[in-house]
């Protein structure tokens, strides 16, 4: 009983009470983006070790809100993903980013693959459906989309999440694993996991050239990528040492300011026209 009356006491605190209005705003504020169409997704190469091409394109959620400019995911997602809203504002970026791409190349823009990012909850509804839809809707060839997803959101029910990826995959989207190596991935599952990449985590690529652990990590990550056959890349590549010291260490693709920071859709386009500068 003391221990409620000390939660009634908590719950009441005037801060939290602050906290609670202040995201009670946010969450209107956040219905009203949707509808008044505040929302625009910017773009950020990947780019191929080899060659130097852009392979494909990452479509990153910005928020263009009236008072407070162009905002980040990080201001909005994780409250997006608690009130169920990731769902209706998931599907605008999947159908926003299938329809720019398939705009691209209608007006002869060389594209590449475009990257979705899929939280786990988008991933929990109907997914497969929802994919479909949209790739009938917008006539995006199935082969310019992947689908981005993290570890914890495929790890939660290991089964479903192999029917729902062999479904994509039947489709002929591709698939890769987010932030890999920050979730725990049992081996085992992503052995048979459909996917086609993992996206080796920023996390270790940060201090990379310093840090002799982080180096162990991302070689193992490498190395376990190719066993499997799969694509790696790395996120968040920032200086030319780390690009080189992924490059001998065999690392496929990189993206990460190095070569672009995400950019709105008008200058994706002439990086994708021109190549990045390197
Ligand atoms: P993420 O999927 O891991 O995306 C990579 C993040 O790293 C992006 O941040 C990108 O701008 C940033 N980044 C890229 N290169 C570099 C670099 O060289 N250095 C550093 N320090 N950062 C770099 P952003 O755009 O703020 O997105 C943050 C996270 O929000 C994303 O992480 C992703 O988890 C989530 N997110 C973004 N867009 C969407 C979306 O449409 N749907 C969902 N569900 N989540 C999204
Ligand atoms: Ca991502
Ligand atoms: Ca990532
Ligand atoms: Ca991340």
């Amino acid at each position: 009983a003391a221990n409620s009356r000390e939660q009634r006491f908590e719950f009441y605190r005037p801060e939290l009470n602050r906290g609670a209005s202040e995201r009670f705003k946010l969450e209107g504020a956040l219905r009203r983006a949707l509808e008044r169409s505040e929302f625009e997704l910017h773009y950020q190469p990947q780019v191929a070790l080899g060659s130097g091409a852009i392979i494909g394109v990452e479509a990153l959620l910005r928020w263009r809100h009236p008072e407070r400019g162009l905002l980040g995911p990080g201001a909005f997602i994780e409250l997006a993903e608690e009130t169920g809203l990731i769902l209706p504002i998931g599907e605008w970026v999947l159908r926003r980013a299938c329809e720019q791409t398939r705009a691209w190349q209608q007006n002869g823009v060389p594209v590449v693959p475009v990257s979705v990012n899929l939280s786990a909850r988008q991933f929990a509804e109907h997914i497969p459906e929802t994919v479909r839809r949209i790739l009938d809707e917008t006539g995006l060839d199935p082969a310019l989309l992947e689908l981005e997803l993290t570890e914890s959101a495929s790890m939660d029910d290991p089964k479903r999440t192999f029917e729902i990826l062999r479904r994509l995959k039947e489709m002929g989207v591709s698939l890769a694993i987010d932030d890999f190596g920050t979730g725990y991935s049992s081996l085992n599952y992503l052995k048979r996991f459909p996917v086609d990449k993992l996206k080796l985590d920023q996390s270790f690529v940060r201090e990379i050239v310093s840090d002799p652990h982080d180096l162990s990590i991302a070689r193992a990550v490498i190395a376990l990528g190719h066993g499997l056959r799969l694509t790696v890349i790395a996120e968040g590549v920032e200086s030319a040492a780390q690009l080189a010291l992924l490059a001998r260490h065999g690392c496929d693709e990189m993206q990460g300011y190095f070569f672009s920071r995400p950019v709105p859709a008008s200058e994706c386009a002439r990086l994708l026209c021109d190549g990045v500068a390197l």
